[in-house]
């Protein structure tokens, strides 16, 4: 019987990294070694040096490949770390087309370094099919989504993007950071390479910074292995560890998550001084049927604009159980400010192009008990209102 043949939440439990064939331990031994032992001058072993081939990263490794329905994964140093070492793919010259409200650090790669290179890119609305069959030129190479999209939670139709991107012979990656397998599986809509900042949902608890890369085609593998390898950002063996264990309870970790985020959500939507609530889970959502075509759920990610900037920075002052910080993905809940945070890195007048406004807050939802949390932000939208208007903040 292959894993295949499990629900995914067997799967995710039931691997062959089940137990540790040598002592029968129910945890993947944490192998330390830089360096390997070799039989002799004529027989190596399979692993010579750890940023080559590691037992403990493989696991991980293969774990997410399994998880992705592709053949091969890679674990990096971080979620930057995978998907910097995948543009690598890239030769000088090349063109790459880029969703516009794409993660910052992304932003960054593309529009600092890659340029440096000779590597050219446009961004674009991927929602917009036509505006992406638009941005094509003879040298593009690469189709890079991001769906749900930080932080408007825009969806691409990625089988849309992947049939565009086979007619013009060039590659799709698939950031899947906000969906994780367990919503949405790009390789089996036709993405090349799906990547991961695993410090997110797959770690899962704020405790790790990670990355991992999926690829399905054999040749597309060894190609990836060998920047893997020449580059070096590998992941280290204690945050494969804690990756490999955050993954044991992905499902149940999202099911709750997106239980709760949807209540939320829900909440926002009605409350007077809350102007907008994006969230793929509504149905007047642009792309719901896209997103519920090519997805399992709508996550546990939403982004929130308020009445006004004063408004919002007295509700962060006065909201207790969110943690406000960079980062999403936790089993506690995360606030952000994009403008300040995810989204710094992006110019001003870039931000406001998207539509990323001072006002807007993005929110991962965790495991506390969602009335709760709907209790801490009524309380903290009534007490700010009242400071906002006295300072005149509201009209
Ligand atoms: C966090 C994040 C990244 C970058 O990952 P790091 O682990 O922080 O390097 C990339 N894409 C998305 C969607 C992210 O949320």
């Amino acid at each position: 019987m292959s894993n295949h043949d499990y629900s995914f939440e067997t799967q995710l439990l039931h691997n062959q990294y089940k137990f540790d064939p040598a002592t029968g331990g129910v945890s993947v031994p944490v192998q330390y070694a830089s360096t390997y032992h070799q039989p002799s001058v004529d027989k190596f072993g399979k692993y010579d040096y750890s940023r080559s081939l590691n037992p403990t990263r493989e696991a991980v490794e293969e774990i997410i490949a399994g998880l992705e329905g592709g053949t091969r994964g890679f674990a990096f140093s971080s979620g930057m770390a995978a998907i910097s070492t995948a543009f690598l793919l890239l030769s000088q010259g090349d063109h790459v087309v880029v969703t516009e409200d794409v993660y910052g650090g992304t932003f960054r790669m593309v529009s600092q370094v890659l340029t440096r290179f000779g590597i050219e890119h446009t961004f674009v609305d991927m929602t917009d099919l036509a505006a992406v069959k638009e941005a094509v030129r003879p040298n593009t190479k690469l189709f890079y989504a991001e769906t749900p999209s930080n932080p408007l939670m825009k969806v691409t139709d990625i089988q849309a993007i992947s049939d565009i991107a086979k007619e013009h012979g060039a590659l799709t990656f698939v950031d899947n950071t906000f969906m994780t397998p367990y919503l949405q599986r790009p390789l089996e809509l036709g993405a090349d390479i799906v990547l991961h900042s695993a410090t997110k949902f797959l770690g899962g608890h704020s405790d790790t910074v990670s990355g991992l890369a999926v690829v399905k085609d054999e040749e597309l593998g060894n190609r990836l292995y060998s920047l893997q390898n020449a580059f070096g950002a590998v992941l280290g063996v204690q945050d494969a560890w804690l990756v490999m264990r955050g993954i044991k309870t992905l499902s149940v970790r999202m099911q709750q998550s997106q239980e709760n985020a949807i209540k939320i959500a829900n909440f926002l939507k009605d409350h007077p001084l809350v102007k907008k609530v994006h969230y793929p889970g509504f149905e007047d959502h642009p792309q719901y049927e896209i997103h519920k075509k090519q997805s399992y759920g709508p996550g546990a990610v939403l982004s929130f604009e308020l009445e006004s900037e004063q408004l919002l920075k007295d509700f962060v002052n006065n909201v207790k159980l969110p943690v406000f910080a960079v980062s999403l993905g936790a089993v506690e809940s995360i606030l952000s400010y994009p403008t300040k945070m995810s989204h710094a890195a992006m110019p001003a007048e870039e931000r406001e192009k998207r539509g990323i406004s001072g006002s807007l807050l993005r929110l991962s939802v965790g495991l506390e008990s969602a009335d709760d949390m709907i209790k801490d932000f009524a309380e903290s939208l009534r007490v700010s209102s009242a400071h906002a208007s006295h300072q005149g903040g509201i009209r």
